[in-house]
């Protein structure tokens, strides 16, 4: 990885130079965000669901959801060097390569005993996980990291803005563990973006995208194998901008660093509940369910160019209507 102490070492010098205003308004940002998405948590365990619904949405979305057990399903491969490992409602991929592998993302407690189990069962040695990269600072994704690193070996990687978020999280209740305190990983590799992470063949090229929280990552060049195929992934979906005029700025830029990213094949989630998750070609566990009944010769069910780009289509509208929006309520507010 390159760059890394320089960046930031230019990031403190930006940080000494920003004056009061700039940072009480990051803080109104960033609690503004908290709240939107904290909203989001909530309107996913209140979502209508059906005691017939499969297993794979209950777990997702509405009041179950909230429950332990039902997080807990089997690990699956879903490419040759790619593996889901994590519980249901929040996802915990292994991309494996001969030179040691890359760990995409935690969950939290009380899931990691789960995520080690399933290491084991997918026959990964836990000490051949070289990065734990962290997708941005809330609990459902770096809350496994403390233990996992131990566990590992490995080092954890996130933004300097994010690793802020944790370490402001240290001991605050987990909601998912009985409200017990969480704990953190010590600060460790800062990546920003446009920085690189070789591992074997892996050629990953971070991207940063302000707004769900300061320093929201999302990683390109995944390279994805299925038997003689390889394909393209990208992990995360960049998300919006944060609430306000300035946020709804950022959601535009973030939506249009994604859409500058070309040739994606294979979304990665991070979170099984993301769009597209239902049928026909659904998110993570729907195109498990698919790919645990595929055929010789047929298309590889995570393999879907079409909506990956509809997807981020999507974003790029979304996020300049929303910047419409902003912009006006600012000129009325003048
Ligand atoms: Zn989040
Ligand atoms: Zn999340």
């Amino acid at each position: 990885m390159r760059k890394i102490w320089m960046l930031t070492a230019s990031c403190l010098v930006a940080a000494s130079v920003m004056g009061s205003a700039a940072l009480a308004q990051n803080a109104e940002a960033e609690a503004a965000a908290a709240k939107a998405s904290a909203a989001a948590a909530v309107a996913r365990g209140k979502a209508q669901t059906n005691p017939n619904d499969p297993l794979e949405k209950i777990c997702r979305i509405g009041p179950r959801s909230r429950e332990t057990e039902i997080q807990k399903i089997e690990p699956f491969k879903v490419f040759d060097n790619l593996y889901h490992v994590g519980p249901c409602y929040v996802t915990s991929w292994v991309l494996t390569t001969p030179q040691g592998h890359i760990m995409f993302d935690t969950s939290q407690e009380p899931f990691v005993d789960l995520i080690e189990t399933n290491l084991k069962k997918m026959n990964i040695n836990p000490r051949d996980i070289k990065y734990i990269i962290v997708n941005h600072g809330h609990t459902d994704h770096f809350g496994g990291a403390k233990r996992l690193q131990e566990f590992t070996g490995a080092r954890v990687v996130a933004t300097p803005q994010d690793w802020k978020m944790i370490e402001e999280t240290a001991g605050k209740p987990n909601n998912r563990d009985n409200g017990k305190p969480t704990d953190v990983p010590k600060r460790d590799m800062e990546v920003n973006e446009g920085d690189h992470l070789d591992l074997g063949d892996q050629h990953l090229i971070i991207h940063t995208a302000p707004g769900h929280t300061p320093g929201n990552l999302f990683i390109e060049g995944l390279v994805l194998h299925d038997g003689a195929q390889t394909y393209r992934g990208i992990w995360g979906g960049g998300g919006g901008g944060a609430p306000g005029l300035a946020g709804a700025e950022q959601g535009v830029k973030n939506a249009e660093k994604v859409n500058a990213v070309k040739g994606v094949q294979v979304y990665i989630q991070t979170h099984a509940w993301q769009d597209p998750n239902g049928y026909p070609a659904g998110g993570v566990h729907e195109r498990a369910k698919k790919l645990a009944t595929r055929k010789p010769g047929d298309p590889h069910p995570f393999v879907d160019p079409a909506t990956w780009d509809a997807r981020a289509k999507r974003q790029l509208e979304t996020a300049k209507r929303v910047l419409a929006e902003e912009q006006a309520k600012a000129g009325k507010s003048k």
